[in-house]
């Protein structure tokens, strides 16, 4: 991989879950892969009154288990050698002098300041960092989800960091986007020419993503109460899926030409009006069952918060899209926590041939899909029907793989891997622009507002199902069911 830049990072929230189990990890693997220029430093940050060698000790012991056999004494060392840990208030502007002071050893650096925290730090952050004149033209700023919790929440956090970084600094992370399988997704789309022609109503019958996690709300309760699958995972992860895989092709891949297509997709999701929230959505919460053979406890009981809480741990919405090329095809979404299966992918069903001369055998006549996977092993499969070898014309499903991972010796990048390079790079294509993400919240406001007016609250479903019965109505009012392929 072609050497980096120097660099100077700033990790904000440097002794958190995101840092330790994705963000340092992510670093290391660059230093044992030898990406990082000698001379680049990372400056983690955090409130913890510890010292750097305090706070290595604590990194080392915390990353150790997701860098699983990467993990090696030597690189780490390697890797510990570049960090400063900083315990600072980052609300605080006089907490900032010994920071501006190192960071000044090297004013014409790239400078990436991560806000790994809380985003209601987001504005004092970037105040604060502006204060101390640490914002050069060569600074980036990269801000981790969620970025409010609707429109107007958005905005505000998005007003307080402009006011200090262009638009063109400022690095909206969505991880899913950083995943392989959606980058080859993207040049099976815009590499090839087969099928483009093929990717639009006539063609496709319907498009369904899924992302699934077994756990449960684990020890981000209090977040999670005020926030719900719906803001934390469809209006932002599921809608980016939805546009990389509905956008039209870009006219470049320079980061603007890719993100006004995504735009495009996202202004044009049809509105939902309130009949339309109460046919085309369906929200859930997990009651007690078993995941995995163990039993675990129900949402309420596993926050303890209150019996008639009307937080919802399961959304599934069947969006579609006023275009040309996608009128009406139903994209089905769903989220959700406590599921039988870790699983994230986007299924693109082809339309049943026009006429099956060879009999209903081949799946209902639907013989053709694509499944890009991204958990939990990462790979996209073409599903195809061809003929059993022998006398009798006797047709089965088979599928090629159309990921080369597995043949390639290169290491597979994880998405913060591939992210956190090209936000040192500048490269802003796989980040989120602000009218995109506005977009999104003002698209899934009017789901909102109906929920929090309506009497109903979030249908139960046992933990370790795949949510409520209403789930799979929702499919099969159209003729339809979601995708059950391993
Ligand atoms: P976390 O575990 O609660 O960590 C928060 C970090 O912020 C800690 O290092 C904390 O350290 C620091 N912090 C809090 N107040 C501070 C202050 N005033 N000044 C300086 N540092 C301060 O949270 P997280 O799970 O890592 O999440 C971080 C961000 O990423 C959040 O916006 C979250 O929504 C987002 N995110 C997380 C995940 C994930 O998997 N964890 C996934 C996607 C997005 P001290 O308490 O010592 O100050």
């Amino acid at each position: 991989m072609k050497a980096l830049p120097d660099f100077d990072m700033v990790l904000f929230g440097g002794t958190g879950d995101l840092a330790m189990r994705k963000l340092l990890p992510a670093l290391y693997q660059q230093v044992k892969a030898g990406t990082l220029s000698p001379g680049s430093r990372i400056f983690t940050a955090a409130r913890k009154k510890v010292s750097t060698a305090e706070f290595l000790e604590l990194a080392e012991a915390q990353c150790r288990p997701f860098l699983g056999d990467a993990f090696d004494a030597v690189t780490w060392k390697a890797f510990a050698e570049r960090i400063t840990y900083f315990s600072m208030d980052a609300q605080k502007p006089e907490s900032y002098a010994p920071l501006a002071a190192v960071l000044n050893e090297e004013p014409e650096r790239i400078r990436v300041f991560y806000y790994s925290t809380s985003p209601d730090f987001f504005a004092a952050m970037s105040a604060n960092l502006d204060q101390a004149g640490l914002i050069t033209p060569r600074s980036r700023v990269v801000v981790e989800k969620p970025l409010g919790h609707d429109l107007e929440s958005s905005r505000e956090i998005n007003d307080a960091v402009g006011e200090h970084f262009a638009e063109r600094q400022i690095f909206r992370i969505d991880h899913y986007l950083g995943k392989e399988p959606v980058q080859n997704l993207l040049a099976l789309r815009f590499g090839n020419v087969l099928f483009e022609p093929l990717w639009r109503r006539e063609w496709v019958q319907d498009v369904q993503i899924t992302v699934a996690e077994q756990l449960g709300v684990e020890g981000r309760g209090d977040f999670y109460e005020h926030t719900g699958a719906l803001r934390d995972m469809l209006q932002n992860h599921l809608l980016q899926l939805l546009c990389i895989v509905a956008m039209e092709p870009p006219t470049g891949s320079d980061p603007d030409a890719v993100r006004d297509e995504k735009l495009k997709v996202l202004r044009s999701l049809k509105r939902f009006t309130p009949m339309d929230v109460a046919t085309k959505t369906v929200r859930g919460q997990y009651k007690s069952g078993a995941v995995m053979g163990q039993p675990v406890e129900g949402y309420v009981e596993e926050l303890g918060v209150a019996s008639d809480s009307r937080t919802e741990t399961f959304v599934a919405v069947k969006a579609e899209i006023d275009t040309w090329r996608w009128a009406g095809v139903p994209f089905f979404l769903r989220t959700g926590k406590r599921m039988p299966d870790k699983l994230a992918e986007i299924v693109i069903n082809f339309r049943p041939v026009p006429h099956p001369i060879f009999g209903e055998a081949t799946h209902g006549g639907r013989a053709n899909r694509l499944i890009i996977r991204m958990q939990p092993d990462e790979s996209m499969r073409l599903y195809l029907v061809a003929k059993q070898p022998g006398e009798a014309m006797t047709l089965q499903p088979v599928n090629l793989n159309l990921d080369f991972a597995e043949s390639s010796r290169d290491r597979r990048l994880e998405a913060y891997e591939r992210l956190l390079l090209d936000a040192i790079r500048g490269k802003l294509t796989l980040f989120v622009r602000r009218d995109e993400q506005e977009a999104a919240w003002r698209w899934v406001e009017p789901i909102l507002e109906h929920w929090s007016a309506s009497e109903d609250r979030p249908k139960f479903y046992t933990a370790g199902s795949w949510g409520p019965a209403a789930s799979s109505a929702l499919l099969s009012r159209d003729g339809l069911a979601w995708n059950e392929e391993d």
